[in-house]
């Protein structure tokens, strides 16, 4: 093998989190190595996560507006659905990022290591590349080694009717039935993909809602729209058995309204994610990792090794990536000398359904279990012009007050774009507005920003402009 190499700076994985820490930590003037098994850097965000996954979502909202425009006037007839073409524009613009941060990392002169990475002591990691091992010593380290597909024990696997949600990004057929096994954000949006491009979904959840950290009233528009379009939706539902079968797969399901034995043609398995903590030599290092795999790490993002840091999921809930660019950053700065912390007030959620769901902040779900006194100003889009110009009257925006102070505590929001909307309200969070701010600040009408107005009106008394 090569000769050792030596590096100031060390970060395993290249997500979100490690390229975000990597060009972080070089900008600052740091020698950084990026270590990653795959051959193009992104981690799971960019080759198996947000980003295709959001490309599909497109396709999926437009094909879902064109059947309900004839309503406007306008009828676009059945689409035709060419796989092949879908997966290539969405592989196209994975590899438009992939490629633009291979490019950023060369300009930062960060050398990536392509292998996988075990630690064998405090300040060292040998990788198994194709070349055979190479081992590289660092002063300080970067755990950003991600997560993985939770696995359902009793699914069998090996069978290519059953899918992850990397399996389902890679769009091999449209089952006529599809099993989603997960009503979280990750099934909801497959189950939204696979439905526009002609499947009878069904989803079934162990929990007595679907996106079970959101408010029940910002999702209850969803889950009206998609009982109205998918097969069934079965909430408190556990599947216990997936049978491999020439007809398809046999499934059984356990709950007090499980359903009976039925035969699908293709399931996904979206029961979650898993941190990476334990597949990475960690107690070589010295670094502790909890018995489901996470490593614990203070407000620096220090692990219990003081030279040795961690980011992004492998920490901890939220599994997202703006968490893990954020916490990133955080690590770079704190290794190169600056009294970086990690403080965001909160961090946005988003399910880019349709209609989108999104929320940040204190929920009323959290407010009542915890005590908290809040108070509420609404604005349904039923009201909403622009909303209604779009063909939709089901969205919600709500934003929840401190009772004395007025400052914004939490905001929810249901419709198209709610995840672009969310952003405003996280700024109204991280700079303490207070519903006068978004009550007096103008906005642009029409718009569906205007509804954060509106319902800072609505608390306020003042609203008038119901448009
Ligand atoms: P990861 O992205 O998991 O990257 C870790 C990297 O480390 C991987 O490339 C892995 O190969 C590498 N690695 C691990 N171990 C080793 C080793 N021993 N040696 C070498 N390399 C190693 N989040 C959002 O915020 N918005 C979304 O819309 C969104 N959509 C999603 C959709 C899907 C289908 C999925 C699965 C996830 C989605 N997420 C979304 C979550 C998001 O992808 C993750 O939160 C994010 O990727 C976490 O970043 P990370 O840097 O912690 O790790």
């Amino acid at each position: 093998s090569d000769a050792d190499i030596e590096t100031e700076v060390l970060v395993l994985g290249s997500g979100p989190g490690g390229y975000t820490a990597a060009f972080r930590a070089a900008d600052l003037g740091k020698k950084v190595v990026l270590v990653e098994r795959h051959a193009v850097i992104g981690g799971v965000c960019l080759n198996v996560g947000c980003i295709p996954s959001k490309a599909l979502l497109h396709t999926a909202q437009v094909i879902n507006e064109a059947a309900e425009f004839a309503e406007h006037g306008v009828s676009f007839g059945k689409p035709k659905i060419d796989l092949d073409a879908i997966r290539a524009y969405k592989d196209g613009i994975i590899g438009k990022l992939t490629g633009g941060l291979a490019q950023l990392a060369k300009q930062r002169k960060v050398r990536i290591v392509h292998g996988e990475g075990r630690f064998t002591s405090p300040h060292t990691l040998a990788v198994e590349t194709a070349e055979g091992s190479q081992l590289i010593r660092f002063q300080q380290a970067i755990i950003a080694a991600g997560s993985r597909v939770a696995k359902l024990p009793f699914v069998p696997w090996d069978d290519p009717r059953v899918m992850d949600s990397t399996d389902a990004l890679e769009l091999q057929e449209v089952p006529k039935r599809l099993l989603v096994i997960g009503g979280g954000i990750i099934g909801l949006e497959m189950a939204t993909v696979y439905h526009a491009l002609g499947a009878k979904v069904t989803v079934v959840e162990l929990a007595d809602g679907l996106i079970p950290g959101a408010d029940r009233d910002i999702v209850r528009p969803l889950e009206k729209r998609i009982k109205a379009r998918y097969e069934n939706i079965f909430l408190k539902t556990q599947v216990t058995t997936v049978e491999p079968g020439k007809k398809g797969l046999l499934c059984r399901f356990k709950g007090d309204k499980a359903p009976a034995e039925d035969v699908f043609d293709r399931v996904l398995v979206a029961v979650g994610r898993a941190p990476n903590g334990k597949l990475i030599g960690a107690e070589a290092a010295g670094v502790a990792v909890d018995e489901r795999g996470f490593i614990a790490v203070d407000s620096q993002q220090r692990t219990n090794v003081p030279h040795i840091f961690a980011i992004g999921d492998i920490v901890g809930q939220p599994m997202l990536a703006h968490k893990a660019t954020h916490e990133g950053k955080v690590a770079a700065e704190v290794i190169a000398g600056q009294k970086a912390h990690f403080d965001a007030r909160t961090i946005p959620s988003v399910a880019y359904t349709d209609p989108e769901v999104a929320w940040m902040g204190l929920t009323e779900t959290e407010a009542k279990a915890q005590g908290i006194a809040y108070e509420k100003g609404a604005f349904p889009w039923a009201a909403s012009g622009r909303s209604l110009s779009l063909g939709r009257d089901e969205g919600l925006t709500k934003v929840l007050f401190d009772p004395d102070t007025h400052r914004v505590l939490g905001a929810g929001i249901v419709g198209p774009n709610a995840g672009e909307l969310i952003a405003e309200a996280v700024l109204a969070l991280e700079m303490d507005a207070e519903a006068g701010d978004l009550a007096l600040a103008v906005h642009p009408h029409p718009t569906l920003s205007e509804t954060l107005n509106f319902a800072a009106e609505a608390y306020e008394g003042t609203i008038t402009d119901l448009y």
